[in-house]
């Protein structure tokens, strides 16, 4: 039984959690490797000579090396970040910084050059784009959606140009479930010659990845959205790329020879690591992608498929509520964001959590996606393994009483 491997959902019986894509619930093996690591192994890693250093270096580099295998990539080309915002940050910061003439001139992004997102992004994938075209007076485009916020790689062409120079998207929409189309962005970037940088948090967590048969260049996911702890992020690059993004920021632990006026730096991914490690919050996500393999993501992947199911079919089962995202039969991932007619989003969130159901309300860090959708807030609704049939019909229950609640069927 999966929900009791999860000390907070067996302390709350009652509670209907369809709120992991903000953040997922820890297994009982993740808090105990966080403890066991803390009480008998806890050191910093890398420097000192010490025995305790050594087995705490084991336990760090031991992660790194099972997350890449986890998602298909080296252990070289992962690299921890505090979370995917961080992560994209990193890319974002170091591209400005070698357009600043910071070495790697071949990630150096001129005037007029292009980058190119779409409408539906999370702010952690707009603002740090933003941001660097403001530096490098490189331009910012995107793809536009279509009325239920999906789009389509004809929409990203069609924003594409031959100055096209980054495309950044989301391989999973955190508002609408869409499931964009890597290999075709991927193919579409090669054809401009453009990098490709993938925002994965909301697919490391629930899809077999494999990045490097996937052809990114980049790729960023946080460990609190994948049954690990908060604290800790991942950032994918292929290893020549890593090795060209000058470090977005410097201090100890990135270094080969320091001068008073000059600094070398260790090949990635340590030359992005400054500063002491969060290496008990490493440990615990190494214990979270165990669980997952262990678990076998085709098992989740096939699961979160049903839940899918029955969360569309919850939606389109109540008058007056709109899905945002594929309409119902089209491929979408485990969540399901509505816009309940005549109720304010926080009192859908409201009147749920008065039944035990826990959700997100909110614009959920993509603001533009919900302007074009016509709305300031949505209310979202997300599964992962550990979520039943019944929290979904649960959720269905309450949702079908929120209009008459609040008189808006009248
Ligand atoms: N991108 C997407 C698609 C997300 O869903 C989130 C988390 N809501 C992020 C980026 C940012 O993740 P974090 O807050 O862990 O940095």
């Amino acid at each position: 039984m999966t929900r009791a491997d999860f000390p907070l959902l067996a302390a709350h019986p009652e509670l209907v959690y369809l709120d992991s894509a903000a953040t997922s619930q820890r297994p009982a093996s993740v808090i105990a490797a966080e403890r066991a690591f803390v009480e008998h192994d806890y050191a910093a890693v890398h420097r000192g000579a010490s025995e305790a250093v050594g087995r705490s270096t084991e336990a760090f580099e031991g992660a790194r090396e099972r997350v890449a295998r986890f998602v298909g990539a080296q252990p070289d080309e992962i690299v921890w970040a505090e979370n995917a915002t961080d992560a994209l940050n990193i890319v974002a910061l170091g591209i400005s910084d070698a357009s600043a003439g910071l070495g790697a001139p071949d990630l150096a992004l001129r005037e007029c050059d292009e980058i190119l997102v779409t409408e539906a992004e999370h702010h952690a994938n707009l603002i740090p784009w933003q941001r660097v075209a403001a530096r490098t007076g490189a331009v910012l485009r995107w793809a536009e959606v279509a009325d239920d916020g999906t789009w389509t790689i004809d929409a990203l062409r069609a924003a594409s140009s031959r100055r096209t120079r980054i495309i950044a998207v989301a391989h999973v929409s955190n508002v609408t479930g869409y499931i964009a189309p890597v290999a075709d962005v991927v193919a579409l970037a090669r054809e401009l010659g453009a990098l490709t940088v993938l925002d994965a948090c909301q697919s490391a967590p629930h899809i077999s990845l494999d990045l490097a048969a996937l052809g990114v260049d980049f790729a960023a996911f946080s460990g609190h959205k994948m049954l690990g702890p908060t604290g800790i992020g991942v950032l994918y690059g292929r290893s020549e790329l890593l090795n060209a993004l000058p470090p977005a920021r410097t201090g100890g632990s990135t270094i080969t020879t320091v001068t008073m006026t000059d600094a070398q730096f260790l090949p990635a991914p340590q030359r992005f690591e400054a500063g002491t490690q969060p290496v008990t919050q490493v440990v615990g996500l190494g214990a979270a992608v165990d669980y997952l393999s262990a678990f076998g993501m085709d098992r989740l992947h096939a699961h979160e498929r049903e839940l899918a199911g029955l969360l569309t079919d919850a939606v389109a089962s109540v008058p007056g509520v709109r899905l945002l995202g594929p309409e119902p039969g089209r491929e979408r991932a485990s969540l399901v964001s509505v816009d309940v007619d005549g109720v304010h989003a926080h009192d859908v969130g409201q009147f749920l959590d008065s039944r035990g159901i826990a959700v997100r309300v909110g614009h959920h860090c993509a603001q533009p996606l919900h302007r074009r959708l016509g709305i300031t807030a949505s209310t979202r609704a997300s599964a992962y393994l550990y979520t039943t049939p019944d929290d979904v019909a649960a959720f269905a229950a309450a949702l079908a009483e929120v209009r008459p609640f609040f008189g808006a069927d009248r």
